[in-house]
This record gives structure tokens, C-alpha cells and sequence, in this order.
């Protein structure tokens, strides 16, 4: 049994720590964060065990009630792996603290890629990671991108992706991110830093991607234009994807429009926190000009890096390979709508 600490136990690392309950082969060992909030009163509702990551701040736990159970230092000492999940930039400046305690760290997608020996996606390049000490969990979007990049590369070649991303303003906890009423350019240059972020995981792969960003909550959305090495008909590129346990084709019949309708879909499906933890892609949508693929996807932020962070414990830890991996992490959480 993996003993998993969670450092950051924000947006991501609740969930994470949520989805490795659920594992039969790890369990949380304990969850660090920096102050007491509504975010650590559930952690100890749900039995986890609290730690404290700053030392200076230990005291305001107590002082609101909740019972910790340390520092960072002796979680992270105690556990097999540990993953990071504090906000973009903390993570780089904690490998010391992994490193001092020769404990395997995962960073998430706000972290540079040099601050780990690999990227991953399990879908993409599992193997890569195993056994590897520090290893990065690429982003939201990059991980949406792979996912659809890895069996269109596989299946038929590809010459080129080009892709607009379509990002949300901020997290629907996120009160201090916008715009509220504006549509922006974001980055402004072009091409973003999506695409070599992308490359970390295809190092060979030609691709350029463009950024806004829009008053929205919800998800992100991609508009993708693929040039494959070959012409290939829509209804095939249909069933390509209906064989990727990670990306869900919305059948027309369900009347789905947009980000809206998918999460009360998510939610009505009995979802935890109504999260989509697979790529939404617009089965319709998905059409061919020659070698030109083209598509709409949708992209819940918070929850479809949940389980490759579950696949990357599995991948540093060695304990499975990524077929097994994949197959347990998705049953256990229950992905495939
Ligand atoms: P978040 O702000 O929701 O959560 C981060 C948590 O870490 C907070 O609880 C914060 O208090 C805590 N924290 C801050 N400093 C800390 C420290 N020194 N030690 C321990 N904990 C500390 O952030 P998030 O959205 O969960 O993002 C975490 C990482 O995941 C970032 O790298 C981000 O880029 C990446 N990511 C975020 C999203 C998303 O949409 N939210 C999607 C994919 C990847």
C-alpha cells in the first residue's frame, strides 16, 4: 500500500486526495496546508490527517480547532510519494524538501517543466516516468491536447495541430481573477506557450496554439485543427476516439450546447463536485476537409488531471504498468461517461 502525502490541498489537491481514497493500492497519508480554512475543516471532517506547511502559521490551526498532526517535513519524511499541488511556483521552491527527505515529488502544470525529469501524460508517455524521482503532471490544457494528440498520432500521422484555446477566467472559487466583462487576448503573443508545453510531452510534434481568455468559470474550450499524414473520414475519427477511456464524445441526442449543460450533466450523473474528469469533445463537431481535422472539446480544469496524477503515483512508484494503471484508476473513479 503507497502511502501518499498531499502538499497544497487547494483546487487540485482535494481532489487528488479524494480520488486516492478511492485506490486499493494507496492511501492518504496525510494532507499539508498553509492555514485553516473551510478547505481544512472539511480535510479533517473527511479523516485526513492535517499538517501544517509553514511553520510560522502552525499556531492559527489550534487557534481555529483543528488538530494537526505535524509539519510538512514529517509528512512528507513518512511518505512514499508525494504529491504537490500547491499553487504555481511554491512547488519548484519545495523540491528542496522532497529532495532532503529523498521522497518522489509530482508537480502539477503551473510549475516549469525543468523542475522535474519528466512530464507526463499517462496516456501519452507513461513509461517515462517510471521510477523517475520528480515528475511534472503537464496542465489542464496540455493534458486535454494529449489525449487527443497520442491515438491521432498512433492511428494515422500527424503533420500539424493548431489550437485555440478558449480559457476560463478563473476557477469558480477564484474571486479575484477575471475579465468579467471582456473578451482577452491572453497571452497576447502568438504562438502561446501552450504548444511547447505540449512538446514537453511529443517532443517531435509541430503545433502552435493560440490563448484568450473569457468570462467564464466553468471549463475551458479548444477549437483544434489537426493536418493528419493521411485523409481520413469523420465516422472513423468517431471511433478512434470512442475507444479512449478519456475522451467522452457528446452524442448529439443529448442536447449538450455547452460548458453549462455539461457540468449539470456531471452533476446529475451523481459526479463528485460535478467534475468532468475526461475530455468533452462535440462528437458533431469532430469533421474532415482532406487532411484537416477539426473539432470542438471542452475541458474541466479543476478535475482532468485528477487521475494522471493518480497514474503518475502508480508510474514513480512502479507499482503498475500504464494499461493496469489507467484501467484501475478509471474504474475506481468511475471515468467513462
Ligand atoms: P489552489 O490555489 O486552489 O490550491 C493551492 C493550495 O496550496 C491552497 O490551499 C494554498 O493555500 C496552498 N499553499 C500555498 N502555499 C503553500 C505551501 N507553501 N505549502 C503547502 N500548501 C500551500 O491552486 P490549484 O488550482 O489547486 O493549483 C495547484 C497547481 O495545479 C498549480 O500548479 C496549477 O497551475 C495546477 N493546475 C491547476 C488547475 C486549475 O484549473 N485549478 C488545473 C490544472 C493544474
Amino acid at each position: 500500500m503507497q502511502q501518499v502525502a498531499i502538499n497544497g490541498y487547494g483546487t487540485i489537491g482535494k481532489r487528488v486526495a479524494d480520488a486516492v481514497r478511492q485506490q486499493p493500492d494507496m492511501e492518504v497519508l496525510g494532507v499539508a496546508k498553509t492555514r485553516p480554512n473551510f478547505e481544512a475543516e472539511t480535510a479533517i471532517e473527511k479523516g485526513f490527517s492535517l499538517y501544517a506547511a509553514v511553520e510560522d502559521r502552525a499556531d492559527q490551526f489550534g487557534e481555529a480547532g483543528l488538530e494537526i498532526a505535524g509539519p510538512v517535513e514529517d509528512l512528507v519524511e513518512a511518505a512514499d510519494v508525494v504529491v504537490d499541488a500547491t499553487p504555481s511556483g511554491i512547488g519548484a521552491r519545495n523540491k528542496e524538501l522532497y529532495e532532503e527527505y529523498e521522497t518522489p515529488a509530482l508537480y502539477q502544470g503551473g510549475e516549469d517543466a525543468d523542475v522535474a525529469d519528466v512530464s507526463f501524460n499517462a496516456r501519452s508517455n507513461f513509461e517515462n516516468a517510471t521510477d523517475a524521482d520528480h515528475v511534472r503532471v503537464v496542465s489542464c490544457n496540455t493534458t486535454g491536447l494529449s489525449r487527443v494528440i497520442a491515438p491521432l498520432q498512433e492511428a494515422y500521422g500527424v503533420e500539424k495541430v493548431r489550437a485555440t484555446l478558449v480559457r476560463r477566467g478563473g476557477d469558480p472559487g477564484q474571486t479575484d481573477r477575471g475579465p468579467i466583462n471582456d473578451i482577452l487576448p491572453d497571452p497576447v503573443t502568438v504562438p502561446s506557450h501552450h504548444g511547447p508545453d505540449v512538446e514537453t510531452i511529443f517532443p517531435d510534434l509541430d503545433i502552435d496554439t493560440l490563448g484568450m481568455k473569457v468570462p467564464a468559470t466553468l471549463m475551458h474550450m479548444h477549437s483544434l485543427n489537426v493536418t493528419l499524414e493521411e485523409e481520413v473520414d469523420p465516422s472513423d475519427v468517431r471511433e478512434l476516439f470512442a475507444d479512449e477511456s478519456r475522451l467522452f464524445l457528446i452524442p448529439e441526442r443529448m442536447n449538450i450546447d455547452g460548458s453549462g449543460k455539461l457540468k449539470e450533466y456531471a452533476l446529475d450523473a451523481g459526479r463528485p463536485r460535478g467534475d468532468l474528469w475526461e475530455n468533452c469533445i462535440w462528437e458533431k463537431s469532430v469533421s474532415t476537409v482532406g487532411t484537416d481535422l477539426y473539432l470542438f472539446q471542452g475541458i474541466h480544469q479543476e478535475s482532468d488531471v485528477v487521475p494522471e496524477n493518480i497514474d503518475a503515483i502508480r508510474a514513480v512508484t512502479g507499482a503498475a504498468d500504464a494499461e493496469e494503471s489507467i484501467e484501475t484508476t478509471n474504474e475506481t473513479l468511475g471515468i467513462g461517461l
